[in-house]
């Protein structure tokens, strides 16, 4: 790792990568699944901005589940900007989550760990500007998994499946993607919500693209012996 970075994040130390940590994969304990984020698998994590309601929360996670995801996301607490926005079901959402993984065998996430959701810039025609560039400096400078949220980056929909191929293409271990079964009656971010069929179009878009990475993938590492001989 370059010393530059190295002393740009020592206030840090235990996320850099050194020899002894170069890569750690993280292990989610499912009923059904054996899912490892960071691992050599694409993770897709899926799932309502805010817990409303058993109903919403319930199709989402059959819905997402149908459509390859492996992890449910939902907030159930949302401290927000301001304090009369919505603020969370709170226990009564960790409740309704804990029920959606026994019926579906889903992992649940709340929070996700390091997390490239957008940065602030001049750009104004999105919420946030999503900064690729972020995941590859992640991918340089921690042994954490590095996860792409195209929807807070984005702020709009029509987005985020071209910010979902960018991540991918950028090297993240995977995706958290907001999606609503009626973003427009969404009690938060609706407008960077999907639903139900525009998430599955996203989901099928990024097969090719998901395949080309494994393939670059494993030409890189097949590749390897010959580099050591010369
Ligand atoms: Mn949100």
């Amino acid at each position: 790792m370059r010393a530059s970075w190295y002393d740009q994040f020592s206030d840090s130390p235990d996320v850099l990568r050194s020899e002894q940590a170069d890569r750690t994969v993280v292990s989610v304990p499912t009923p059904g699944l054996a899912i490892e984020i960071g691992g050599n698998h694409f993770i897709t994590i899926a799932g309502p901005c805010s817990v409303e309601t058993e109903a919403q929360l319930m199709a989402t996670a059959i819905h997402v589940r149908r459509a390859g995801t492996q992890i449910l996301r939902g907030g159930a607490f949302k401290p927000r900007s301001s304090p009369y926005s919505f603020q969370g079901l709170g226990l009564e959402g960790l409740r309704m989550l804990a029920h959606a993984r026994e019926e579906t065998g889903l992992a649940i996430v709340t929070e996700v760990i390091l997390c490239e959701r957008g940065i602030r810039t001049f750009e104004t025609a999105m919420r946030n500007t999503f900064d690729a560039a972020g995941i590859a400096v992640l991918k340089q400078i921690t042994h954490l998994p590095v996860i792409a949220d195209p929807s807070h980056a984005a702020g709009y929909r029509e987005l985020v499946p071209a910010l979902a191929r960018i991540g991918v293409a950028a090297g993240a271990d995977g995706l958290i993607a907001e999606v609503h079964p009626n973003p427009d009656a969404a009690w938060s971010d609706g407008e960077q919500s999907l639903d139900f069929p525009g998430f599955d179009a996203m989901m099928q878009d990024l097969k090719p693209w998901l395949a080309l990475r494994n393939q670059t993938q494993f030409c890189a590492a097949e590749s390897e012996p010959a580099e050591a001989v010369r």
